[in-house]
């Protein structure tokens, strides 16, 4: 076997074949309904796209087309490598890049015609220092921390930059930006306190856009949207508030196949850890999807716990026992077993099992579910 072949097989380059044990289903025309409808929500705002860390996993090149294709013209990625790779693919697109500006990369930025986010005063000193040199007022944002303590100017900081006059007409500040802390919690107090620190501070700088939401945070109504929102999760069919309905349409799957279904009797054990016991006869399914995959060992299910349920059509099927690297194990004693035979592929993220209930399972949220799919499994992108 070549190289060439080696290395599409290893990276998943490959056509769908018998051979799959996992499917990961990436609905592009979900993605696209899902900008229109925050564009739509945002009203009168720009509807950017935070597509970094390879658009929440689902990856980057199929997602930011269908997004550009649905009218997105700004782009938000978390690092300069990104941002470069996806410059290649949209060369039009406004690309920010959140991580901002690591010492001696200005010239990087301005050779891709990237702009950085930048999140100090320091950063904002060398953006327009390097601009004063090259004599070119190059693009970039500027982030407040309005409360977060994470990235971004603080109080102090805005003040020293505000009053530092020679440094604004060095550059062009095209939108001034802070992050919500609690925007998936609706009555957060945190959120209006974010906000007025934001209004307070950006009215010190130079007359620029601004954009403070999040997914989450366009939910929170007309008062947060601002000039420009940067929704990911939502975009990707993620759940921002967690509770209650999502008014996002769902956009990933995950699949399973069957093994093997075998017969165990009460008393037998299951799995690694011997960490669950059967009460009764059980026909336990043995899945081709592990902790490899994304699908996280904290889903494991010991004596005692009730955890995780995948579906053989419209049939949930509980995990038994723990998750190991390539294989889960479902107890498919109540399941036809015309739908639980080996071969069959088992739903473990899709209509019946949203990202987010698979994540309260494993005490984490959806994003880090969608983020952590993994390359092993076979892509399948449907519509646009
Ligand atoms: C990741 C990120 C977003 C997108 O947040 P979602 O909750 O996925 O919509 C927006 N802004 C910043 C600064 C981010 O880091």
């Amino acid at each position: 076997m070549s190289f060439e072949r080696s290395h599409e097989i290893l990276s998943g380059a490959r056509d769908e074949g018998p051979s799959e044990t996992a499917i990961v289903t990436v609905d592009l025309d979900a993605v696209a309904a899902n900008y229109r409808r925050l564009r739509d929500l945002a009203a009168s705002a720009e509807c950017a796209a935070v597509v970094k860390a390879d658009a929440y996993g689902l990856g980057m090149i199929e997602v930011a087309s269908a997004l550009w294709n649905a009218g997105c013209k700004t782009f938000f990625v978390a690092t300069l490598d990104e941002a470069r790779g996806l410059r290649t693919l949209l060369p039009p697109a406004t690309i920010y890049v959140l991580a901002g500006l690591m010492p001696g990369t200005a010239e990087l930025y301005r050779a891709d015609g990237l702009r950085p986010v930048l999140n100090s005063a320091d950063e904002i000193r060398e953006w327009a220092s390097f601009c004063a040199t090259s004599g070119e007022r190059l693009s970039c944002a500027v982030h407040i921390d309005s409360g977060m303590n994470r990235l971004g100017l603080s109080a102090e900081e805005v003040d020293q930059v505000a009053t530092a006059v020679d440094l604004w007409p060095a550059l062009t500040l095209s939108l001034v930006m802070s992050h919500l802390a609690c925007s998936d919690e609706p009555d957060h107090p945190k959120s209006d306190a974010q906000r007025k620190i934001f209004d307070r501070l950006r009215a010190l700088l130079p007359a620029a856009p601004a954009s403070l939401a999040n997914s989450a945070g366009i939910l929170l109504g007309p008062d947060f949207v601002y000039d420009l929102v940067r929704p990911g999760l939502a975009l990707y069919g993620g759940h921002p508030r967690r509770h209650g309905e999502n008014p996002f349409q769902p956009v990933v799957q995950l699949k399973g196949r069957i093994l093997q279904v075998r017969n165990a009797a009460p008393g037998e054990t299951v799995g690694y850890g011997a960490t669950r016991t059967l009460r009764e006869a059980t026909r336990v399914a043995v899945v081709t999807v592990g902790y490899a995959d994304g699908f996280f060992r904290a889903l494991s299910v010991a004596d005692g716990e009730e955890g995780f349920a995948g579906y053989l059509g419209p049939h949930a099927a509980p995990i038994v026992g723990r998750v190991s690297m390539d294989l889960i194990t479902l107890d498919v004693s109540l399941v036809p077993e015309s739908f639980a035979r080996r071969g069959a592929w088992v739903e473990l993220i899709g209509p019946n099992v949203p990202a987010h209930a698979l994540a309260a399972h494993a005490g984490t949220i959806d994003y880090e579910v969608l983020t952590n799919l993994g390359r092993r499994a076979f892509r399948r992108y449907i519509g646009a």
